[in-house]
């Protein structure tokens, strides 16, 4: 249900508002918009409920939240959500840019493109450090290793960290160099994971299972927002189909159809949405187009040698020349990159 205060509700009218929803035994969210506050309560409801909080001091009306998804839905916030990590704005009309390698492997290769897609103008640096691999004998990731350098490359350019965590058991750990989370496709309905990055103050960026629909999407960022963490970003990453011209296939409808559903930033992947370089630009102007939030860009000083999916990758000349691209296509779509 959704407890619509008045315009002119005070704090402590709120504040009582916020305790009669608890004492019921509902979660309480509290959105302040523009025009008035509203306090999302969601649980388990009994009958009665409703009138009770109706009744209630500065209470404009309580009605119920028709989608499935409580907190995520635009019913319950109808103004977009931006999410903000250091240098990183995605949303309400900032578009930001990650890039950087699938993995880190070096210091050098973090460092050099670190410096690079900064210089281009990407706003935040992607790099695993924890590599969900299909099979067991690929490389894994460099791990703690890897979140060190991941921080010695942010503390010399200023770039924001958005990295991996693919276990409850690291999560503490990779809150502590990362600034955003990501939540990979493959543990999208990793519901206890869900429920650990919910509980830090860290933004995350949770990407779409392969197979998973809008709904399964929006309930799993449900998760993380219902443990009182507000900063998610939502990734397409490209699904499942039967087309074998593309590693996955990257639907750019997610963009306009999730905006119409949530309040939550749409960040688009066109690395693994294709799985080949050469279509990685055009598709990463498409989904800025549609209205895309965000970009996440793999991005390796030499593809070819890299250690994962180099063949997705773009070389720093490929990235700059795509962001000078995207910078237009933005500025038609009344948007700013970076
Ligand atoms: C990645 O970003 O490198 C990654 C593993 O992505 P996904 O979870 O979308 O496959
Ligand atoms: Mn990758």
């Amino acid at each position: 249900m959704i407890v619509v205060m008045e315009r002119n509700a005070t704090d402590e009218q709120i504040a009582h508002m916020i305790g009669r929803v608890e004492e019921l035994g509902l979660k309480a969210h509290v959105i302040r918009g523009a025009e008035r506050t509203v306090i999302a309560a969601v649980g388990i409801k009994r009958e009665s409920m409703k009138e009770s909080l109706a009744s209630g001091p500065g209470v404009a009306e309580v009605v119920p939240i028709v989608a499935p998804y409580k907190v995520a839905s635009r019913e319950v916030k109808p103004d977009p959500t931006r999410v903000v990590a250091g240098s990183l704005s995605v949303g309400a009309g900032m578009v930001g840019v990650i890039a950087g390698p699938c993995s880190v492997e070096s210091e050098e290769q973090i460092m050099r493109t670190a410096r690079a897609v900064k210089a281009a103008g990407a706003t935040a640096l992607r790099g695993g450090a924890f590599k969900p691999r299909t099979s067991p004998y690929s490389f894994q990731g460099m791990k703690e290793k890897g979140l060190e350098l991941l921080a010695a490359a942010r503390a010399e350019t200023g770039l924001a960290v958005v990295t991996e965590v693919m276990s409850t058991d690291d999560v503490e750990l990779v809150a502590k160099y990362a600034d955003v989370l990501q939540v990979g496709a493959r543990n999208m309905q990793n519901y206890r994971l869900l429920e650990a990055v919910g509980k830090v103050p860290n933004p995350v960026l949770l990407k779409r299972g392969a197979s998973a629909t809008m709904e399964e999407l929006l309930l799993a960022a449900e998760y993380i927002l219902n443990e009182g963490n507000p900063n998610v970003m939502l990734c397409e990453r490209g699904i499942r189909t039967f087309e074998s011209h593309t590693r996955f296939t990257l639907p750019l409808a997610t963009v306009p159809y999730l905006h119409q559903k949530t309040h939550l930033p749409i960040v688009i992947d066109p690395s693994h949405g294709t799985g080949h370089t050469p279509l990685v630009a055009d598709m990463a102007l498409a989904a800025i187009a549609a209205g895309a939030d965000g970009l996440i860009v793999e991005v390796h000083p030499e593809p070819e040698k890299a250690m994962s999916d180099g063949y997705q990758s773009l070389d720093f000349g490929q990235f700059e020349k795509m962001m000078d691209r995207c910078r237009r296509v933005a500025a038609a779509v009344d948007k700013s990159l970076g």
